[in-house]
Parts: structure tokens; sequence; C-alpha cells
């Protein structure tokens, strides 16, 4: 990866490498909290910088593997980063799972760009869908947006989740009304927006926003109907960055062994959105609620398959855990062997649905691909459970030091260094340093900092696991397979 190399990009020009990407956030003024101090600038602040450098990877990725991670895009005919492109076909589907895996490999982490991605696809389907039953011009505003986002290479983050208030009313069953992001009101040249977006992916890293509702509406919540893209920087957004656990060692100096993987971290942020104006050019739903649950399910399709960027991942960890298991000396011992085997075939069971859905798109009435929706929440579904126990595994092969283990800078002491060296080795031929790396590796993805995208993401992001159940539940059929059994068992007359 090539993103630590200096950019000459300039404001305005579209944006090619990661180090550009870099360059193309600095200077914001955005208003970003974390740990109770405004950020002066979040691409210079050590606990954020890892997830910028996620995202970053995401262009690096066109520039080395352009097959995989760049299309020609339907809209402009240009060649276009493949998380700017509506699918337009089912293999188009496929090379997007393709390369959220490679992503997943070289990151080992969340690198944020997917929730784009799959909000754009599902907006193209379901904006041609309002223009088509009431003539609105929903669609030719979204082309035009993505066409300038494709032009200059943005990052779009998609913002779903409302903070939700009581869960057991909607929208307009709040005591508070701004629990979920609605319009307060309508002028001539556009409309202005308040609410919150909880736990948003790469918000404070992307250049534009896009809020969506995010569950079913009714009459009543007409307000609440609202799709709009908003510059990351518009004037009343307020960001309130995440806790991760172990985030502050990245504040601590050293070598960076203790935090595990230096370079690369997620990002979830508090999105406040406060009275915030959007130009009608970008309001691509204004009061349509009856289209609320199609955008949804459709979004929600899309990004559970996204979830094999999981397995991605997952190549990072059970390969941490063969290393640890070779650095101890144990490397054929049949149970470990056994481990590994098990760990992989949760792991390509991820991957194989995911793949299974990509493969199976369809395409939609307005003329993009779009996953199957079966397969894509049997892929989410696994993704809530799998990694917990491949996470369990790889603790399993790498003992209790994993988190016993002294500081790095008790290393630095070279008296106590010596004696640590010489109680902590491994296998001969093996240094403790890789010893203690590997360890550190195996923490941060299932306790440390990037347990949050492997694990907790893995349960609640697109949906926690009983929302992937009632559409399974939707979509099995159970009468058909019950005629198929009736049939084999010669029941005619029930
Ligand atoms: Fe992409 Fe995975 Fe992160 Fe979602 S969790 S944004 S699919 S990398």
């Amino acid at each position: 990866m090539d993103s630590d190399m200096r950019s000459e990009w300039t404001k305005g020009t579209p944006i090619r490498s990661g180090a550009d990407y870099i360059e193309s956030l600095r200077g914001r003024k955005l208003n970003v909290f974390l740990l109770g101090e405004k950020v002066e600038e979040p691409v210079d602040h050590p606990i954020i910088r890892p997830s910028i450098n996620a995202m970053a990877a995401t262009y690096d990725l066109a520039i080395d593997e352009p097959d995989l991670a760049t299309a020609e895009s339907g809209i402009t005919g240009e060649q276009v980063n493949r998380f700017l492109h509506v699918a337009q076909s089912a293999d188009d589907v496929v090379a997007q799972s393709r390369m959220q895996r490679r992503l997943g490999q070289l990151t080992g982490t969340c690198f944020q760009r997917c929730v784009g991605m799959d909000a754009i696809n599902s907006l193209f389907t379901v904006t041609a869908h309002i223009d088509a039953d009431h003539g609105t011009e929903y669609h030719s505003r979204l082309i035009s947006f993505l066409a300038e986002a494709q032009r200059q290479n943005l990052v779009l983050g998609g913002a779903m989740t409302d903070v939700k208030g009581d869960r057991s009313q909607g929208p307009a069953g709040q005591v508070d009304p701004d629990l979920f992001v609605h319009v307060v009101e309508r002028r001539s040249d556009g409309v202005v927006i308040r609410g919150a977006k909880a736990h948003q992916t790469g918000c404070v890293n992307s250049h534009w926003i896009v809020v969506m509702p995010t569950l079913r509406l009714t009459a009543s919540d007409r307000d609440y109907a609202i799709v709009a893209a908003l510059p990351v920087d518009s004037e009343g957004i307020t960001y309130v960055y995440g806790r991760q656990s172990c985030d502050t060692r990245a504040l601590e100096g050293g070598a960076g062994i203790d935090v595990g993987n230096a370079d690369f971290a997620g990002q979830e942020a508090l999105v406040i959105i406060d009275d915030v104006f959007v130009p009608w050019e970008r309001v691509f739903m204004d009061g349509e609620f009856e289209y609320a649950a199609e955008l949804v399910e459709r979004f929600t399709t899309y990004h559970r398959r996204s979830y094999v960027c999981k397995a991605g991942v997952a190549d990072v960890l059970i390969g941490a855990a063969a290393l640890i298991a070779d650095y101890n000396g144990v490397a054929k011992a049949s149970h470990v062997r056994d481990k590994l085997v098990e760990m992989t075939h949760l792991n390509e069971t991820i991957y194989g649905t995911g793949m299974a859905a990509s493969h199976e798109s369809v395409e939609t009435p307005a003329g993009n691909y779009e996953p199957d929706p079966m397969l894509a929440n049997v892929c989410k579904q696994n993704v809530t459970r799998f990694p917990f126990e491949i996470g369990r595994i790889a603790q399993d092969l790498a003992g209790g030091l994993m988190t016993t283990l002294p500081s790095e800078l008790d290393w630095d002491d070279p008296e106590l260094g010596a004696v640590l060296d010489k109680y902590l080795q491994g296998r001969p031929g093996v240094s403790t340093e890789h010893r203690r790396r590997v360890l550190r590796l195996i923490e941060n993805m299932t306790v440390g900092r990037n347990a949050v995208g492997y694990l907790t993401e893995s349960l609640h992001g697109a949906g926690s696991p009983q929302a992937q159940r009632v559409q399974i539940a939707r979509g099995m059929d159970v009468e058909a397979k019950k005629r198929l059994a009736k049939r084999l068992a010669g029941i005619t007359d029930d």
C-alpha cells in the first residue's frame, strides 16, 4: 500500500491514491469529539488515523488490483472505484464480494466503504420505483449526484440507524420527535433536517453522508421518510467518536506492538444532525413513507451479503492462530491442525453463503443487480455466530499469555527486557518480539480494538440476529416444503 507517500492532490480534482484520499480529509474543520475533547484534525489523531488508513486501502487496491476494485460506470462510461459503482450484472455483485474479502485480508478490520456502496445500489432501484409511481425526479437527482461522486472518487457514507429511543414506539410515537431523523422545515430551495444516527461506520472519514430511514414507516411518519445526501462538513453536524476497547493504547507510543494492529482500525461515531439544510437536488425521498420498508430491505440485502468482509478478516486471524502454534512449537499437533480446519470450515461457510447470494443476483426493475435476499440473510446470520467460535479457537491456540503479556514498555528496560526474553521464549529460533506481535494481533482482533469490527460489528452491524431471522422466516416458504414432504410420503388428502 502506498498511502504513506506524499500526495500532490488538490481540492476539486479526482482522488486517486490512498495518499490523495488522506490529503482530501485535511482542513475540513469538522465538529468531532473524542474522549471529551474537540479533535482539531482527525487525520493526525493517533486513535482515528488507523481507521482512515483502512479506508485509504480501498483507494490503493483500485490501483494495485484494478480488475477487482474498479468497474466501468453505467452512468459515465468511465472506469470508477467499485465502491461507487451501481452493479450492472451478477458478476459485478460477485466482484464486490471478492473485493470485500481481499480488503478484509489487507486491513484485518472494517474498511468502512461498503455502507455507501450498498446505499447507492439500493437507492438506485427505490428512487426509480418512486419516480415511476409518483412522477418525482429522485432517480435523476441520484444519477447526477453519483456521476459527480464517481468523477471525484469520493467516499459516500450511508447513515441508516437512528438512535430510536423507546423501541416499543415508531418515530411519530416518541416523546421526543428528534429520536429519528426527520424534516423540520420545507423551503422553496430544500429541506431542513434534525435528529441523530447511532454508531455510523466511517462517517468522519467520508466526504458525504446519505441519510436514510431505518425502518418501515406509516402515514403518521411522513416527515421521517427522508433520504438526503449531506456533505460531512455541513454546518450543524457534530460527531461523537465511539470508544473501542484498548483504543488508548495508540496514545502510548512505543513500537506499536501492544496495539496489535498498529496501522488499521474501524470507526463508529454518533452523528448529531442539528437543523442541517439540504438543497432539493440532494434529496432522494421526501415524504413517500410507503417506500421506506423497500429501501431498508434492499439495503440490508446488499449489506448483509457484504459481511463476507469478515471472511477476509478471519483469514488474518486463522493465519495468526497458525503462527502462534508454530512459534509455540506445536504446529504439527493433530488437535492444532484440527482446530485450524474448524476455523477454516466456519470461515468458508460465511464466504460460501455470501458468494452464493452474489452469484444468485437478479436484475431489479431499475436495471441494476441485487443479491438473493434469503442467502444474504443466511450469510449475515452466519456472521453473527461463526466469528465468535473462530475467535474462541484463536484464543485457545494463543493461550492466556495473549492477555497477560507484559507491556512493551517493560521490554524497553534493558535488564527487565532480558529477563522477559528468557522466560517468555517459545520454540528455538523464534524471537520473543515476533511471538509478542502475533499474540497482540490475536488480542487486538478478539478482545481489543478490532474486536469491535470482527465480533460486535458482526453481531449487530446490518441488523442484529433477530432481524435476519425475521427475513429468513418471511422467505422460507414452509408450505411449499410441506407439499414436497407430503408428495414423497404419499399423503394426498389432509
Ligand atoms: Fe464493509 Fe464489513 Fe465494514 Fe460493513 S463491516 S462497512 S461490510 S468492511
